[in-house]
């Protein structure tokens, strides 16, 4: 990024603004899709759900992976058809599945038989992706918490989706959100393969893998280049999955490095002897990646100096509304900018406009 331009830029959008790079975000996909060669990607649209984002990534040919009625609006909207969707929340309402199937939307996930029930009235015209879980404890969001079927209980409810005449896709699993391990991969498609094996051998067919998201980004620390990631997931599909049709999730890779916070210090205040700098964006704004996500974004302030004991805080009236205390800091003034890096993934998606602040707006950069 040159700052002098990207001051021009906020010089005429103002702050708090997220700046999404249409080059960034074209090398990112072309990186995964290189790194990942012959898999399908569909972009999780949860991660980022700005038109213009949707509509860069449709223009990579890239698919969607779509959870609710409100992202199946989204991806229309931005000229996505249905034939490049499936549509992954293992939980949903008969009214969830009949607006998908109404759209065209045909591939589904579900990871119990509660789920799969509601299926059948559907079953001429539906796709069943098995969520199974994969436990990650070291990754920043475990995904496999709340959803997905225990790799041991796959195979039962393979069966009774069968017994139901259910047609099944193949299995889908979530290794982890900025999931830093690729073993995680291998050791969920190990599971997979015996899983696949088993129904090869009862007549069960199936044709797709789905590897889910989770892949990392770097944030404060560095990650291996995508490249290298994914050398041991390729490896491990070339050598048992070639003969599948193999489509990710990919979310935070893609959205992520995409865009930059601008935000502004809109007062300052030395309480007890620590700098308290209260900027236009927050918690419940563009930070509230901070609390849902857990991530943490490389920072820039355009000063130098010594450095004191300092506390960004949001503009909001709430306590918790704090982004950092207890960090390091140049003396900074009224109005002075400061730039977040890493801020397209899980930041604007989950904002909201408490206490009467806006979300951040949304700036593209071509
Ligand atoms: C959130 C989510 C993703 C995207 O995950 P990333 O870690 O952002 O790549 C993919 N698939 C499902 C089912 C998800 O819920």
């Amino acid at each position: 990024m040159d700052i002098k331009s990207f001051k021009g830029l906020v010089a005429v959008h103002g702050t708090p603004t997220l700046f999404l790079y249409e080059t960034r975000l074209r090398e990112c996909y072309q990186q995964l899709h290189a790194a990942l060669p012959g898999v399908v990607l569909y972009y999780a649209v949860k991660s980022n759900a700005t038109p213009e984002l949707i509509s860069i990534l449709s223009d990579e040919d890239s698919c969607f992976d779509v959870c609710t009625n409100g992202e199946i609006d989204i991806v229309k909207g931005c000229g996505v058809t249905p034939d490049r969707c499936i549509h992954t929340h293992p939980i949903k309402r008969d009214t969830d599945i009949t607006y998908a199937l109404q759209y065209g939307v045909t591939t589904f996930v579900a990871d119990n038989e509660h789920e799969l029930s509601k299926f059948v009235p559907y079953k001429d015209r539906v796709r069943i992706l098995i969520r199974m879980s994969i436990q990650n404890p070291g990754c920043l969001v475990n995904l496999s918490h709340k959803f997905g079927v225990a790799p041991e209980k796959t195979w039962a409810l393979i069966r009774k989706a069968y017994k139901l005449g259910l047609d099944i896709a193949g299995i889908s699993f979530h290794a982890g959100s900025q999931n830093e391990n690729a073993l995680k991969y291998i050791e969920a498609l190990e599971y997979c393969r015996d899983i696949y094996r088993k129904a090869a051998l009862r007549g069960i067919i199936f044709d797709t893998i789905d590897i889910g998201g989770g892949f990392p980004i770097s944030y404060l620390t560095p990650v291996i280049p995508m490249v290298q990631f994914c050398q041991p997931i390729n490896e491990y599909l070339d050598r048992f999955f070639s003969n599948y049709t193999i489509i990710a999730e990919p979310g935070r890779v893609l959205s992520g490095p995409s865009m930059l916070l601008a935000t502004r210090v809109m007062g300052k205040s030395l309480r007890n002897g620590v700098w308290w700098y209260y900027l236009d964006d927050g918690m419940y704004g563009s930070f509230s990646g901070k609390m849902y996500d857990h991530a943490d974004y490389p920072m820039f302030v355009g000063r130098e100096g010594p450095r004191h004991t300092s506390v960004l805080a949001g503009p909001t009236c709430d306590s918790i509304d704090v982004i950092y205390e207890n960090i390091s800091l140049p003396r900074l003034e009224i109005g002075d900018l400061l730039i977040f890096e890493s801020m397209g993934a899980y930041t604007s998606a989950s904002a909201s406009n408490f206490n009467g602040f806006p979300r951040a707006k949304i700036v593209l950069v071509n």
